[in-house]
């Protein structure tokens, strides 16, 4: 089975060296598809470029991150939906609340946030979130949740998105899962401190589980302190599959399955 990487940032220049051979590689590994993630943007015309330059192996996503809301103007919407007219364009995020850093202020972050979430609900594409709290709070969960509410997030036939490299508890869980949310899943499984992320994974069905990377950033533990690439998403697969107890055959079948229903991708659309 082909693994998706649902969330990589292969625009980093940490890949300007050499992208090329970081998706041959990725390939070679059975990842077949990889989701760039523009978020901010700048990034959306790099995003573009390397969904047109391979075609069925990369599709992107038009973002714009928490840390950039102070900037967001009047015609950031019809610049958001131009750029969701590209054919490759398969989702709005990264977008969400970073309450980690001070900065911008929390009503500004929601604010912009629920302009942008409001504006991939109506163009019908999943909202790619992320939502950063400050060390031992909830404060971001629950105003992700209460802003996914207000504007009408609710389950479909299809995933309303995904909170991507999701660390919050297990009730937060739940409630983005209730709402039609999948949750991202890297490489932070592996590293030894992370029982408690293990175990808010663990009570997520499988049904409800994409793998990611969030390359250049979260390489496996194999790699702590390296870049990390789609090629490592195998890792992340096994580590679930340790973890749940299910067999990793099982787990790449339905997380790819998961992703493809994500981002509405056509089935064995990989040019392999
Ligand atoms: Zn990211």
């Amino acid at each position: 089975v082909t693994l998706i990487d649902t969330h990589a940032h292969l625009a980093d220049a940490a890949f300007d060296a050499d992208r090329d051979d970081v998706l041959r590689r990725a390939r070679a590994a059975g990842v077949g598809v990889v989701v760039e993630i523009g978020e901010e943007e700048a990034r959306w015309p790099k995003a573009r470029a390397l969904a047109d330059r391979f075609p069925g192996v990369v599709y992107w996503c038009a973002g714009f991150h928490p840390y950039y809301a102070g900037q967001a103007d009047e015609g950031l919407g019809a610049r958001l939906r131009a750029a969701l007219s590209h054919p490759a364009c398969v989702g709005v995020g990264e977008i969400g609340l970073d309450y980690h850093r001070p900065d911008p202020a929390p009503e500004v972050q929601r604010r912009v946030f629920a302009a942008l979430a409001r504006a991939a609900l109506e163009a019908g594409k999943p909202l790619v979130l992320h939502c950063r709290d400050a060390a031992g709070e909830e404060r971001a969960q629950r105003d992700m949740l209460d802003v996914l509410d207000a504007v009408g997030a609710s389950p479909g036939p299809a995933p309303v998105g995904v909170a991507h490299c999701f660390q919050g508890t297990i009730d937060n869980a739940r409630r983005f899962v209730e709402r039609g949310f999948l949750i991202g899943v890297d490489a932070p499984i592996t590293y030894p401190k992370a029982a408690a992320l293990r175990a808010m994974i663990a009570t997520v069905p499988l049904t409800a589980l994409v793998l990611e990377t969030d390359c250049p950033y979260l390489p496996p533990q194999s790699h702590r302190g390296k870049r990390n690439e789609p090629a490592h998403v195998p890792a992340v697969a096994a580590a679930l599959a340790a973890l749940l107890g299910a067999p990793p055959a099982d787990v790449a079948a339905a997380t790819t399955r998961n992703a493809r229903r994500l981002y509405r991708l056509p089935e064995g659309a990989t040019a392999h």
